[in-house]
């Protein structure tokens, strides 16, 4: 039987898929440069050594992306979807090992993105080299994209809007799928509502502030008054009810004190608020006219931005501070830095054929039912999802809580059983 076929290449595996892990760890692809005109050169020759066809997308030539094609019986496309980018490795005195020798010791590759995400990657390249050998029922790609770290711009952004990706369902290979142990489906990611709060006032002399509007003072009255929308109660669909709960309880494993917990409980029912930049004043002796402050503000997909929007205006009006007010999102920044924006989430409901499928793949690999769960930070997806239109739901490989850490790691365990899942999807996919 194929599957059992599959499964005994990938627990045959764990040596191949750690030292390519490795290979992929040792090719520094960090933002700022972000640079994948090395590593796109080594998952080729991985793939041309097994005769499976590729290509190379490219709109900066120092950021291509590549795609391995595997051919089916049915012209229903799976594809797969994973980055070969990385965010920076920080002070190299926190690494115990050093962030690019990608080591290999007792069954974990050490190194920066081998959770977050190059071992994915790693499990997927055998996938193809498994399936290449198989009459696989459905088509496959294996897509591995530049810039993920940073909004998919040269990456799966551009892929999508340029009309490259083409599938009926999409599987992504990033974030934390809970190993064999808690095993959990990504449905989406959360969205957000940046904010940008505005304080103007009347410049004086700093020895007679009283000829003057302090901007500043202003200011500092109002942000209090736009954290309050993280006791807005969200309206979410029913059909997320659960996911949520699942959610709750995936990542309550990670909220070490009761402020964490209290935090988790509630981080989907409600908006999550942080002021992150805070401008203003220009000399010390100049009482200020302009001062401003900027506010990340997430929300659970499904729930209404507009919404949210609303009582945010009113929350800021209610505080009846002259002079202050909320920046509409097309306004930009007093220094001419960027937009702001709305960055609506997307969730793929549970209850769909393709999520019901993808469960019974990976319930079948690990041994047991996969939770559904929501992201509360962005992925490839938004681009596969949104812009491409194609349902997306993610299983990654990573290990909770070292992703853009140091001494980021990842067991050969989870990246076998991605190999599982990755190559053993498109025989439970139905459509
Ligand atoms: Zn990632």
């Amino acid at each position: 039987m194929s599957i059992s076929r599959i499964y005994s290449e990938a627990d045959k595996a764990g040596k191949e898929v750690a030292e390519l892990t490795s290979g992929l760890v040792k090719f520094n692809s960090a933002h700022p440069e972000g640079r994948t005109d090395e590593i796109v050169p080594y998952i080729a020759e991985y793939l041309n050594k097994y005769g499976i066809v590729h290509e190379v997308h490219a709109t900066d030539p120092k950021k291509p992306n590549i795609v391995a094609k595997i051919p089916g019986k049915s012209d229903h496309k799976v594809i797969w979807v994973g980055h070969i980018d990385v965010v920076p490795e920080g002070k190299s005195e926190a690494w115990k090992y050093p962030a690019y020798d990608g080591v290999i010791k007792g069954g974990v590759v050490h190194g920066r993105g081998s959770s977050d995400m190059k071992g994915s990657c790693a499990a997927a390249m055998v996938s193809a080299r498994i399936l290449s050998k198989m009459r696989v029922p459905n088509p496959v790609e294996f897509w591995f994209t530049s810039d993920e770290e940073i909004g998919g711009g040269a990456g799966a952004k551009w892929l999508a809007e340029s009309g490259r990706f083409k599938g009926e369902v999409c599987i992504i290979g990033d974030g934390n799928g809970g190993g064999a142990e808690n095993p959990s489906i990504d449905l989406g990611c959360k969205g957000g509502a940046q904010t940008r709060l505005i304080a103007k006032g009347k410049t004086a002399h700093g020895s007679t502030p009283f000829l003057g509007d302090n901007a500043i003072t202003k200011l500092i009255k109002v942000i209090p008054e736009v954290y309050k929308i993280g006791n807005y109660k969200l309206d979410l669909p029913e059909d997320l009810n659960k996911p949520i709960r699942d959610s709750v309880k995936f990542y309550m494993g990670e909220a070490k004190t009761p402020e964490l917990q209290k935090v988790v409980r509630r981080m989907f029912n409600y908006p999550s608020v942080t002021c992150n930049i805070i401008n203003g004043g220009v000399k010390i002796n100049v009482v200020p006219d302009y001062a401003e402050a900027e506010f990340d503000i997430r929300l659970t997909p499904g729930a209404s931005v507009s919404d949210v929007r609303k009582e945010i205006d009113r929350l800021v009006k209610a505080a009846n501070v002259l002079g202050v007010e909320v920046a509409s999102g097309r306004e930009t920044h007093a220094s001419g830095r960027g937009k702001l924006g709305d960055k609506a989430g997307f969730y793929e409901s549970p209850d769909t054929v393709f999520a019901k499928q993808f469960a019974k793949a990976i319930k079948k690999a690990t041994g047991k039912r996969p939770g559904m769960k929501i992201l509360a930070g962005g992925t490839d997806g938004i681009s596969t999802s949104k812009i491409a239109g194609i349902p997306s739901l993610g299983y990654g490989t990573s290990i909770s809580g070292v992703a853009h850490q140091p001494n980021e790691y990842i067991t050969v365990e989870n990246l076998v059983l991605g190999i599982k899942v990755y190559a053993g999807f498109p025989y439970f996919y139905k459509p």
